[in-house]
């Protein structure tokens, strides 16, 4: 992994990515001694143009970014960094210099509207009253929904197949909020698994 720095005269960008999510987090430069001290603690040190020196991000703040993964670009002269951030990155308080965090994707909007039906006691929705009938009515939803998509495995109709798929998810969903179990608990499971 070597980074050109001659090229840039001494300066490389660093875009920092969320690990978990690969929101863009921020930018910042490094030399070659914020590099080497990065590689070396594992946790994100820039060199700062304004201050004109080495600078931990997290330094004052205590919002450290962890270094997951370090990629160079195809010429060596941009450096991308996954990392765990701790609490916020940007300075003014966002999650991040480009915004506020960002969904992880579909699945996790349907988790939080499906959640919000349910605190927000909607009558007229689906959601709310197959959860007002109990846990074990919910599970049992579960369970029948999987029955459905086995038959329509067996089967060629591939319409079908991802309606009774989707179903599945969605009532698994209404599931995991009955045990008050969050979708991102499930997945840490799995990535745990996969370590
Ligand atoms: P920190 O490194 O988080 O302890 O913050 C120290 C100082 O660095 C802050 O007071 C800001 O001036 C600056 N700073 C912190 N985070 C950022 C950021 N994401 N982008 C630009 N400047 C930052
Ligand atoms: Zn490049
Ligand atoms: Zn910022
Ligand atoms: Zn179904």
């Amino acid at each position: 992994m070597v980074v050109d720095f001659n090229k840039t005269s001494g300066l490389v960008p660093v875009i920092i990515q969320d690990n978990r999510n690969l929101q863009v987090l921020m930018l910042g430069y490094m030399n070659e001694e914020a590099f080497e001290k990065t590689k070396k603690e594992g946790i994100v040190t820039f060199f700062s143009r304004s201050k004109n020196r080495l600078w931990t991000k997290g330094e004052e703040s205590g919002n450290f970014l962890k270094v997951e993964n370090i990629q160079i670009d195809c010429d060596n002269d941009t450096i991308l960094i996954k990392a765990i951030p701790k609490n916020v990155v940007c300075h003014t308080g966002s999650f991040s210099c480009f915004g506020e965090k960002e969904s992880k994707g579909f699945l996790y909007e349907l988790e939080a509207k499906i959640s919000q039906r349910i605190d927000d006691k909607v009558g007229s929705s689906y959601t709310y009253s197959l959860f007002q009938r109990g846990i074990n009515k919910v599970a049992q939803k579960v369970g029948e929904e999987a029955v459905e998509l086995v038959i329509e495995a067996k089967d060629n109709n591939d319409d079908l197949f991802k309606n009774e798929a989707a179903d599945l998810l969605y009532h698994f969903l209404i599931l995991l909020k009955a045990k008050n179990v969050d979708l991102e608990e499930i997945e840490e499971v799995l990535i745990t698994r996969n370590n």
